[in-house]
């Protein structure tokens, strides 16, 4: 019986193919979302620990209204965590007002606490950036901050839990 080794070896070469596309098409994706974090969630699993709200932003990368968040105007010392993990972002001591309506930080509490990417969504190329842990979306990061960096990291309230010291 010669046929069906032949029919079973087409068969796994046709499975090869059909393993390799998804990877290729992974390639075009976001990279925030292609990459595996060490606390990522399913969609499903995400949308029942996350507000409506915080879903959109956090895993759409959606905006919040400008002076929507009360984190905005928050001036205690503190830590402003993740909303979808927990992790620690960024630092009321790096914090200052902007005007520009969002919570804005001219550095993250330290180096390995975001990533960044490179999103064009609104026909420029943007600083996208996100919790390290999650990958949730967190905000984008411009050019115009203050000293020591000149970083200005414009982050969703909405996207963070403050902890008073
Ligand atoms: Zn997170």
């Amino acid at each position: 019986m010669r046929l069906p080794l032949i029919h079973r070896r087409t068969v796994l070469a046709a499975a090869g193919i059909g393993v390799a596309l998804p990877l290729l098409a992974s390639c075009g994706a976001d990279p925030a979302e292609a990459k595996t974090f060490p606390k990522g969630k399913t969609e499903a699993q995400w949308r029942k620990v996350l507000t409506k709200d915080q879903f959109y932003v956090l895993r759409e990368e959606g905006t919040e209204r400008a002076f929507t968040s009360p984190l905005d105007k928050e001036k205690r010392k503190g830590t402003f965590v993740c909303a979808g993990c927990a992790n620690p972002v960024y630092a009321s001591a790096h914090k200052y007002d902007s005007g520009t309506g969002w919570p804005s930080f001219w550095q993250p509490i330290d180096k390995g606490a975001v990533g960044t990417s490179t999103d064009y969504k609104i026909g420029y190329a943007r600083t996208e950036v996100h919790c390290a842990d999650c990958g949730g979306h967190l905000g984008h990061i411009f050019a115009d901050g203050p000293k020591p960096t000149g970083k200005r990291h414009c982050i969703n309230g909405i996207a963070m839990k403050f902890i008073p010291a």
